[in-house]
């Protein structure tokens, strides 16, 4: 197992760019001629099964680790085989383990059914990652004051993703699933990331809609969410892109235009590659940017961190 040289005082002897603390999920993935109907009690015969590496934290380490970044994963796995192929899928990207803990508990799982359109159904059994505790984190706090950035996402428990940004000098937060959560947390995210989906949500719906003259969604969402109080928001917008708000302002960030093979994992690509290039330290709008072109490669190929590019691959676009 790979792991961080530490000192006494727990900080890492050689410098992180990124401590990713979120979940790790095996993808169980089916394809289905359709999906089961509603109500319960219809079976439905299935191709063989495929099993990916996945889950948002992975995902996100894996993105950042495969750009150069230097990568640390705080979270739970199971001591089986789904534990197994998380942990050899981020150690061949070189995400230090250090802080995986192996837990009593399944490694979680998401079991994925894909209908003929690509349209998805998905059934997440979170196992191990939730069982990471704010006890988890605070242990690691030399760890996550090391780097300039650690990155969240909503896959574990709300006390270990509040810890986390609470101990964290930037905290990215992919508010994915879209979840309530206290205005503290939102109070520390720089930025807040959701697609657009996930910021609908978390706004609920317009309460009449749009005037001719008024800004366009995207744009609107995104002030809307900055006065929810996070310092800095990103929506990605799919093959459009995303935007940015921050003091006030609003700014469009455009996504190269590419050949989409499979969506699966594009927002997790993007917020590994923004976490690291804000490590970096990069204004937020040209990393989101960067981000775009990470989340645009990342579409071109199937499955998740199996799509996740190289910087080759990022500057060839
Ligand atoms: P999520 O996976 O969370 O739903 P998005 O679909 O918004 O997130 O994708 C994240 C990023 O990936 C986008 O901001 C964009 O840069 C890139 N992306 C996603 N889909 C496409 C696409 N069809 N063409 C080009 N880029 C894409």
């Amino acid at each position: 197992m790979s792991s961080v040289v530490e000192h006494d005082d727990g900080a890492p002897r050689h410098p992180l760019d990124v401590v990713v603390v979120g979940s790790a999920n095996a993808d169980l993935v089916v394809q289905v001629e359709r999906h089961p109907a509603p109500a319960p009690g219809e079976t439905v015969l299935g191709s063989d099964l495929a099993v990916h590496p996945g889950g948002k934290g992975a995902n996100q380490a894996v993105a950042a680790a495969r750009l150069g970044a230097r990568v640390a994963l705080l979270g739970r796995v199971g001591a089986d085989g789904h534990g197994r192929l998380l942990r050899e899928s981020l150690e061949r990207d070189g995400v230090d383990l250090g802080h995986l803990h192996d837990t009593p508990a399944a490694s979680g799982i998401a079991m994925i059914a894909v209908g003929p359109q690509g349209d998805n159904s998905i059934i997440v059994a979170p196992g191990a990652n939730a069982r990471l505790t704010e006890g988890d984190v605070l242990n690691a706090a030399p760890l996550l004051r090391s780097a300039p950035v650690v990155s969240l996402q909503m896959e574990i428990p709300l006390p270990a993703v509040l810890a986390a940004a609470r101990l964290a000098r930037r905290a990215v937060l992919n508010l994915s699933p879209a979840v309530p959560v206290p205005d503290e947390l939102l109070a520390l995210c720089d930025p807040l990331v959701v697609n657009e989906h996930e910021a609908t949500l978390l706004l609920g719906a317009p309460r009449e809609p749009r005037k001719p003259r008024e800004p366009r969604e995207p744009d609107r969402q995104a002030k809307e969410l900055l006065a929810l109080g996070p310092r800095s928001v990103v929506i990605t917008l799919g093959a459009e892109g995303a935007v940015v708000a921050e003091d006030g302002a609003v700014h469009t960030v455009p996504s190269p235009s590419v050949a989409a093979v499979d969506t699966t994992g594009a927002g997790d690509a993007f917020t590994g590659a923004l976490a690291w290039r804000l490590a970096a330290g990069e204004p937020l709008v040209e990393a989101a940017a960067f981000a775009a072109r990470v989340g645009a490669a990342a579409v071109r190929r199937a499955g998740a961190q199996d799509s996740y590019p190289t910087m080759a691959e990022v500057e060839d676009l």
